[in-house]
């Protein structure tokens, strides 16, 4: 039951991240309000990957059974020296089946969570998502927040107890919070393809596929795509100087597929997009009673496929608390664990293997990248190596190092 007294907990940003966090707020009783600034979900090809430890919080919200549903599970995955065609390593999730129900990854766009995360949201009469509106002032009073939302109607003022900033990499919660987003951004932007054609037919048997190349690398995996038929990503990096007009002609994009994967004939693609790409995080994920989560947090390169899997357990932990202060199970210094807590997890877990993974794939010193080659097939032919690394590979380790602080 919704506790009668408690206003709503505003969240700004309708992706899978402000989804989620509404999600779990609506299942504890809580009011939720989500403001999203766009007409609909983003439907891009962004995060696909979901980890084990995601996968069992998405159960907690009984999610994760329509995710394995709607996606493709993938228990492996692959190093390869670009150059010379040779399997470098396989890695392979079954590895954690004493860990963790889910050992495996699923593939299942991030449009698709955000998606069943609204229809399940329709079961609750204190939860609304509001689309076309733009959250564009943030200020906060002793005992809770006050937006303004723009919409096609007008700009109007709502009231809150908490404001969940998950507005994504631009933020305009954290800008309004004036919080420092710290870190870089690569000076190159990376590419994805999208392609129907079976590009897996060259690479049977693992649908997760890594390229290393000093001057070329790409990864190439399998999603399902919303008709269940099967599309093929390809991920790439550009060339600082290069223009976003030229990268993503006909043409460039045929040449990019062909050189990474030579076919007779053109190839049909149906996504061309272009990414910034940045490794930073916000100075603090809390100031009173705002909070940051997701991207508007911390952002990082998509190697790994971590960003996301994160964003979804901030908000698992901020709702969480967020329930306890509220119901009074806990006093209300309860919250600064999660900035206390978050932001360092996201240093060590998401930050640090993502900059590791983009280092590995382009290394172009030949003994350092040889160095790599070696201590990636030692780790994948030891057993306590291969598990231990996909532990945190999962972020498994992560929600381990959480949970035992908290014991
Ligand atoms: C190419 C690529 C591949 C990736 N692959 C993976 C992967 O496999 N696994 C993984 O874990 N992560 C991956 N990621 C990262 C993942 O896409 C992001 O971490 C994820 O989108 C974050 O979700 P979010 O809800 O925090 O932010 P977003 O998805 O950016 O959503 C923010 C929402 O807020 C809305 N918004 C913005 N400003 C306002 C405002 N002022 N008011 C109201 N609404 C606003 C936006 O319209 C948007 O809908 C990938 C990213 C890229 C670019």
């Amino acid at each position: 039951m919704p506790l009668p007294s408690q206003q709503p907990i505003l969240i700004a940003g309708g992706g899978p991240v402000g989804l989620i966090a509404a999600l779990a707020l609506a299942r504890q009783g809580l009011a939720a309000r989500v403001f999203e600034a766009e007409a609909r979900v983003n439907d891009m090809p962004r995060a696909a990957t979901t980890h084990a430890a995601t996968l069992e919080m998405l159960d907690e919200l009984g999610l994760a059974d329509e995710v394995i549903r709607r996606g493709l599970v993938e228990p492996l995955f692959r190093t390869w020296d670009r150059a010379t065609g040779r399997l470098i390593a396989e890695f392979d999730f079954g590895a954690l089946k004493d860990d963790t129900r889910y050992p495996f990854a699923v593939q299942c766009e991030q449009h698709k969570l955000a998606a069943m995360a609204i229809e399940r949201l329709r079961a609750f009469a204190d939860a609304s998502v509001e689309f076309n509106t733009r959250v564009v002032a943030v200020a906060q009073t002793g005992d809770g927040v006050e937006i303004a939302v723009e919409t096609p109607d007008g700009t109007r003022q709502v009231r809150g107890s908490y404001l969940i900033g998950a507005d994504g990499g631009r933020s305009t919660v954290r800008k309004a919070m004036e919080i420092e987003f710290e870190g870089y951004t690569h000076p190159e932007r990376f590419l994805i393809l999208t392609t129907p054609f079976d590009l897996g037919a060259g690479y049977p048997g693992c649908t997760r596929n890594y390229f290393s190349d000093p001057d070329d690398w790409c990864a190439l995996f399998k999603v399902s795509g919303d008709d269940g038929t099967g599309l093929w990503r390809v991920l790439s990096s550009t060339r600082p100087e290069e223009r976003e007009s030229d990268l993503l002609g006909a043409a460039a994009t045929e040449a990019r597929l062909q050189k990474f994967f030579p076919k007779d004939g053109p190839y049909p693609i149906v996504h061309r997009n272009l990414y910034s790409v940045h490794q930073r995080v916000a100075a603090r994920f809390r100031k009173g009673r705002a909070f940051l989560a997701g991207d508007a947090a911390h952002v990082n390169n998509p190697l790994g496929g971590l960003g996301l899997n994160f964003g979804i357990h901030d908000v698992m932990e901020l709702t969480c608390l967020l329930g306890r202060a509220i119901r009074r199970e806990a006093a209300p210094d309860i919250l600064d664990l999660y900035d206390h807590h978050r932001r360092p997890l996201n240093i060590e877990f998401v930050q640090q293997q993502t900059i590791a993974n983009k280092k590995r794939m382009e290394e172009k010193d030949p003994a350092a990248r040889q160095r790599n080659f070696d201590q990636l097939a030692a780790t994948a032919a030891d057993p306590a190596a291969h598990r231990a690394y996909l532990l945190r590979a999962s972020l498994i380790d992560s929600v381990r190092k959480r949970a035992a602080a908290a014991a």
